[in-house]
């Protein structure tokens, strides 16, 4: 078995004061992710509803599950019962559903707003654009089961150092703007989630809050 453990205290010792760790446990077994939890970690990030099916139940109860990936709006009611915070809102449309099936479980659901940043086409995501209109548009303001904490992104993938730095730094700026202009009341608009196994030191140096970190402590994934 990959040394889960070791990797995972690797990883936390490197982290920032402040930074909290989702480990990113996707295409992973089962019990690899309890031997994170043994370890402590009790954060853990999935992309896909029906892998989650399958392991939410198998797994201890106080684990704080986050879809990280891109969720399509018929897959909402079937996390909303347990989910404690959807990483990548990239609509209002998506907002709106997991809005209405929070509610039908008398839960509030943790949300963040994903930015699109990365130069890559096919990632999901607003534009820093789309975020000010969705947030000016107000209807978020009417939801009490949602609860928008902040913003994600992803930087593009290159081995330009300079360039992820500018990414991060953008949605950096774009965080302190939107906190400014809609959420200076609000403390729980706190969350800036950037960084992967390959780039959490630079978003470390470039505000992040939260790191999504899988490969470096679960080692390579098994499509
Ligand atoms: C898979 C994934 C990660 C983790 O990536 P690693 O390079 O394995 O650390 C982080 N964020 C998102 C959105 C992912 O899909």
């Amino acid at each position: 078995m990959f040394p889960v453990k070791e990797k995972l205290h690797e990883v936390l010792s490197t982290l920032q004061p402040g930074v909290r760790l989702v480990a990113v446990s996707k295409f992973h077994p089962v019990d690899y992710i309890l031997a994170a939890y043994e370890a402590g970690q009790r954060v853990f990030g999935e992309s896909h509803e029906q892998e989650l099916a399958v392991k939410v139940p198998a797994l201890p109860k106080d684990i704080e599950w986050h879809f990280i990936g891109h969720l399509q709006t018929n897959k909402v009611r079937h996390i909303a019962p347990y989910i404690t915070m959807v990483e990548a809102v990239d609509s209002l449309r998506l907002l709106r559903e997991i809005e209405k099936q929070a509610a039908r479980c008398n839960r509030v659901v943790k949300v963040l707003l994903e930015l699109h940043i990365a130069e890559e086409a096919t990632k999901y995501g607003l534009t820093p654009d789309d975020c000010r209109r969705l947030l000016d548009d107000g209807e978020w303001r009417t939801m009490s089961h949602v609860q928008i904490c902040g913003l994600m992104m992803m930087a593009s993938l290159t081995d330009d150092q300079e360039q992820i730095c500018r990414e991060f730094q953008t949605a950096a700026d774009l965080f302190d703007e939107l906190k400014a202009r809609y959420f200076a009341d609000d403390p729980a608009f706190c969350e800036r989630s950037w960084g992967m196994s390959d780039d959490y030191r630079l978003a470390m140096a470039h505000g992040s809050t939260m790191v999504r970190i899988g490969t470096a402590i679960f080692g390579p994934r098994v499509y």
